[in-house]
């Protein structure tokens, strides 16, 4: 089994759904008590957020490219980047160490494309959805997505940084995400929803909605568990 190298708490709430998700998924492929080996780095989140604020992103890229390097000392085979939005820097992360990335973008582009989606919605905070940089990585894949209006992006932006980041869920804000994507299908043509910030899993159910769901989280923390099971699942199929 290969290590897999976290960088979390952005914020430490679906951090802890990653580990959760990625321990689970080796126990139920390996059986028995196997677990992951998996070392993690986990930032002060306000640090990052006033960098984001600022727009620092050069700033925001050296401290998660510093966190890799250790990653990368500590012993992992690859690195996760726990957070869509900080994929703002990814490219940058990645260059700073010798092992793969696995990019949450990219993992979620090839479910949406094993799946034929069209026209998938995203949710995800003000910098996924605007920045352009998420935009540009899915039409690498050949996808285009949509996003809410700018009153609902500013509904989903508040909610992530607000509440889901700080651990509170509430019924009217899961009922404000499902307006939105009840909108996005009758009336944008949408036909599929990217839970595109990794806190999002913690308010909705991603098979319980009114699109398809695809949930950043949980197919980032799949794709790290392939990596790490790689060399087992091949010997178990020969
Ligand atoms: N975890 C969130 C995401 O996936 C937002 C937190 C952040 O700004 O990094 O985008």
């Amino acid at each position: 089994m290969r290590t897999i190298g976290l960088i979390g708490g952005m914020s430490f709430e679906s951090t802890a759904v990653y580990y959760q998700m990625i321990n689970e998924a080796v126990r139920t492929r390996l059986g028995g008590l196997h677990s992951a080996r998996l070392v993690m780095h986990s930032v002060d989140f306000q640090d990052v957020v006033d960098l984001q604020k600022a727009g620092r992103w050069d700033a925001a890229a050296a401290h998660l490219g510093q966190a890799a390097q250790g990653l990368e000392r500590a012993g992992a085979d690859c690195v996760l980047i726990c957070t869509n939005t900080m994929h703002l820097v990814a490219d940058e992360v990645a260059e700073a160490v010798k092992i793969p990335l696995l990019n949450i973008i990219d993992e979620t582009a090839k479910a949406l494309s094993a799946a034929g989606v069209r026209r998938p919605l995203l949710l995800a905070t003000r910098y996924t959805m605007e920045h352009g940089f998420y935009a540009r990585r899915m039409a690498a894949h050949g996808l285009a997505m949509t996003t809410p209006g700018e009153a609902g992006r500013t509904v989903v932006h508040d909610v992530i940084f607000d509440e889901l980041c700080a651990g509170v869920v509430r019924d009217e804000s899961r009922a404000a995400f499902l307006d939105l994507i009840a909108k996005a299908k009758d009336e944008d043509g949408c036909d599929a929803v990217i839970l595109g910030c990794t806190e999002i899993c913690l308010l909705l159910d991603p098979e319980k909605l009114p699109l398809p769901g695809f949930d950043s989280t949980t197919i980032h923390a799949n794709a790290a568990v392939d990596f790490a099971l790689a060399g087992e699942m091949k010997a178990a199929a020969e």
